[in-house]
């Protein structure tokens, strides 16, 4: 859409600083319950990160579960993976919802160890997000 450069006053309820996934996750969110917002960015929607991704939708944190446990204490560590772990549904019913034409693919999350040392890790990886909830086959 015509993004045109910011020449005038205005007044919103909220202002979103940055049009990439995040900002407008947050401004479309605010939108749909009822508050004005203005989203400015630098360059244009879609110019950092989230214009140049691989395109996989990776229900995960670089960390794994335990490790956020031992870095966060429980409550927020716990908050913060069910948080996570449902995110690929917000991804997918927000194309749904808003009919994003993306090609969206849900087929899973493929996750691949090619050492034992990494095959460990995968095992370890998968059975703290089964004890949370999450299907996992190894
Ligand atoms: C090469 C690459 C591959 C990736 N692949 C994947 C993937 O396959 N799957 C996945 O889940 N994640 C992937 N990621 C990560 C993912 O793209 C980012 O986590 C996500 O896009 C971050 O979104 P964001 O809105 O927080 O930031 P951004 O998309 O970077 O948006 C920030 C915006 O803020 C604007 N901005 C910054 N400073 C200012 C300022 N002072 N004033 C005004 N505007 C400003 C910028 O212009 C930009 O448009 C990848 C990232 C990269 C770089």
């Amino acid at each position: 859409p015509p993004t045109p450069a910011l020449s005038e006053s205005l007044s919103a309820d909220a202002l979103v600083v940055g049009a990439g996934y995040t900002g407008l996750c947050a401004a479309l969110h605010l939108a749909e319950a009822g508050a004005s917002v203005c989203v400015l960015d630098a360059h244009a929607p879609g110019w950092g990160a989230s214009g140049r991704n691989g395109g996989q939708v990776n229900p995960t944190l670089r960390q794994d579960p335990d490790e956020l446990l031992r870095r966060y204490g429980a409550e927020r560590a716990e908050a913060l993976v069910a948080t996570v772990s449902r995110s690929a549904d917000l991804v997918y019913g927000l194309i749904q919802r808003h009919a994003i034409a993306c090609d969206p693919v849900r087929a899973g999350w493929l996750q691949l160890g090619y050492t034992p040392q990494a095959v460990d890790a995968l095992h370890a990886r998968a059975r703290q997000w089964e004890r949370r909830g999450v299907r996992v086959e190894l």
